[in-house]
């Protein structure tokens, strides 16, 4: 058993992505917003861009409850084609107007290659979806970008595999990679995913990169995400990306994990509270 422990370390032996002795954590610095220990960072906006006025009115919204990032997809990777597949390139003139009438940083994923080159100049930050982690092919691309970039958990692989697809990254020369922990598929149906709490610990003992939660995907249901929020936080966790929607009953995608904009702003207090007692700076 203990072999086998030693083994699996041995994988990550010599990559970058590995914790080195001198305790070194990385912190991202994005414009004025650091993602990294001792900061917590709210990432927060709809699962998908629908139209101006929902992108608008949400974002509003989620900075004004304090956070710092908005969630802007306008690709969504969806499993079954006839679901809404977000609004494509259409969607550029939505974060446009969100960057003039907000401070918000934008966050938004790619799906593929020619996706790095199309955001380029409207997201500050590019996400790598589950389903993507290990698309090697977009992960040397995205490697090349001096972009920020959240890796998302595939909802089966382990520790070793996602530090693993995240050195793709870091050996292109883009050290600025925050890791995410999404929920992995178990036997429980009840809840979308299970969310693997200990990955946060579990990755900050192996590496020094950031990894932040995303309780959205990871319960499925909007009355389990401030819950999982705050057990994230309490864990360890440098931040969140939590699905906010201006009117949720009526999203064109994940509308039942998604927050109303009044439960978002209580959960903002909740956490702005807890931030204080794990000494956290929000
Ligand atoms: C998302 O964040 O929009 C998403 C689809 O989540 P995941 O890639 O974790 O399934
Ligand atoms: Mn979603």
């Amino acid at each position: 058993m203990r072999l086998l422990h030693k083994k699996r370390m041995e994988k990550l032996e010599g990559t970058k992505v590995r914790k080195t002795s001198s305790n070194h954590k990385s912190i991202i610095t994005i414009k004025d917003i650091r993602v990294g220990e001792g900061y917590f960072t709210v990432i927060a906006g709809p699962c998908a861009l629908e139209n101006p006025e929902q992108g608008l009115t949400t974002a509003r919204a989620v900075e004004k409850a304090g956070a710092k990032i908005f969630r802007g997809s306008l690709f969504k990777p969806r499993t079954s084609p006839y679901s809404f597949q977000g609004t494509g390139p259409e969607g550029i003139e939505i974060l446009k107007s969100i960057r003039k009438e907000t401070n918000l940083l934008i966050e938004s994923e790619v799906l593929a290659p020619s996706h790095l080159e199309l955001l380029n100049e409207h997201a500050d930050i590019f996400r790598i979806g589950s389903r993507n982690m290990d698309n090697f092919d977009l992960l040397k691309e995205a490697g090349k970008t001096q972009k920020p970039i959240i890796l998302k958990r595939n909802l089966s692989a382990t520790y070793e595999e996602l530090l693993l697809a995240a050195e793709y990254l870091l050996l292109e020369s883009n050290e600025q990679v925050i890791l995410c922990e999404r929920g992995i598929r178990t036997f429980e149906r009840y809840t979308r995913n299970t969310l693997d709490i200990l990955a946060v610990p579990a990755i900050k003992e192996l590496s020094h990169l950031p990894i932040i939660v995303d309780p959205s995907h990871s319960t499925g249901r909007r009355n389990f995400v401030a819950s999982a929020s705050k057990a994230a936080m309490a864990a360890g966790a440098d931040g969140l990306i939590i699905e906010v929607h201006h009117d949720p009953e009526k999203a064109l995608s994940d509308g039942p994990q998604s927050l109303g904009l009044a439960e978002f702003e209580h959960l903002m207090h909740d956490l702005r509270e807890l931030a204080g007692v794990v000494k956290k700076s929000m």
